[in-house]
């Protein structure tokens, strides 16, 4: 677990965050929002820890009663709401888990502070019943709601609550942490960071993902044998890739970043400006086959397959009718 300062990126986010603590101005409710995997909990974490540090200041000292107990799980004045149902937050877990005890003073530390992670699960009765707790809090209470989608929330929730939405890093901050603190390679923190879009969670997973680098080498495979392939080979391979990947964007992902490269190579020449550059040979090859419109097709019809994907157009159908654009450019 770390204090503000050992988190990578999220300036604006800890800039805030530390401003209110600071002028001790804080607010009683804050929404964070983000994709699983960019950090909520751990910024939740830093905040909630540094609030109840006894040695005030903008960051925890990792070191009082309260930091330690907080640091193994046991603070008494930090509340994670649980919901039994996986797929919902209903309107009892909210008054059990908040608004019965959230007039109980806090039993060590100036806050009291309420956690509800996946917040969007919360069912219409539930933010009612939050609402009325957020409307009037205690002065110790503070309440963070964690979510992927704040769209799910009632606007009389968003409207009471100071929002935070995280951004994504860059890349170089993604592949130097990889490198760095988790030992990966070059080649590989730049394949990492490029699919993660930023996600640093996303892209610590894919690092150390067995299935990452198989799916990896047979989408090269693919790529090495598409133009001499022939339609029942084709065929073949869709029907494999629909029953070994369960999610095809990934699939998509892998292709937009490869046709990005033969785009790039064609136009610099420069092999540093790539994300594949252990295939350059093939990426050279893509790159003679192809005329710029033909990759702007190919560019285009990866996206056309993101668009029927989504609108449950069938998988085997979606991905024949851009790997055929893929072979005719
Ligand atoms: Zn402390």
């Amino acid at each position: 677990m770390a204090g503000f300062n050992e988190i990578l990126g999220h300036e604006e986010i800890k800039e805030n965050l530390r401003k209110a603590i600071r002028n001790n101005r804080i607010s009683h409710a804050y929404i964070l929002s983000g994709e699983r995997g960019m950090g909520k909990k751990t910024i939740a974490r830093a905040f909630a820890m540094t609030l109840l540090c006894e040695r005030s200041s903008t960051e925890p000292c990792m070191e009082c009663h309260s930091c330690r107990q907080f640091l193994s799980d046991n603070h008494p004045d930090v509340i994670w709401v649980s919901h039994e149902k996986p797929a919902t937050i209903g309107v009892d877990d909210i008054r059990t888990q908040i608004n019965d005890t959230i007039t109980i003073r806090p039993y060590e530390s100036k806050y009291k502070i309420y956690l509800v992670d996946e917040a969007e699960k919360m069912t219409v009765q539930a933010q009612n019943a939050l609402l009325k707790t957020i409307e009037e809090p205690p002065a110790y209470a503070i309440l963070m709601l964690l979510t992927t989608n704040e769209e799910l929330f009632l606007p009389t929730i968003l409207s009471r609550c100071v929002k935070l939405k995280l951004k994504p890093l860059t890349d170089d901050t993604v592949i130097h942490y990889l490198t760095e603190k988790k030992g990966i390679s070059e080649e590989d923190a730049h394949i990492d960071a490029a699919f993660a879009r930023g996600n640093l969670g996303k892209a610590v997973e894919l690092s150390g993902s067995e299935e990452f680098p198989a799916f990896r080498a047979e989408m090269l495979h693919l790529l090495s044998q598409m133009h001499s392939m022939d339609t029942a080979e084709m065929l073949d391979w869709i029907s494999k890739l629909v029953k070994d990947c369960p999610d095809l964007s990934q699939v998509l992902d892998f292709l937009q970043l490869w046709y990005r490269d033969v785009l790039a190579f064609k136009v610099t020449r420069d092999l540093n400006t790539l994300i594949f550059r252990s295939e350059y040979g093939l990426i050279s090859e893509f790159s003679q086959k192809s005329s710029y419109p033909g990759l702007e097709q190919v560019l285009e019809a990866i996206d056309k397959a993101r668009v029927r994907l989504a609108a449950n157009v069938t998988k085997e159908l979606t991905l024949e009718l851009m790997l055929l654009t893929m072979r005719e450019t």
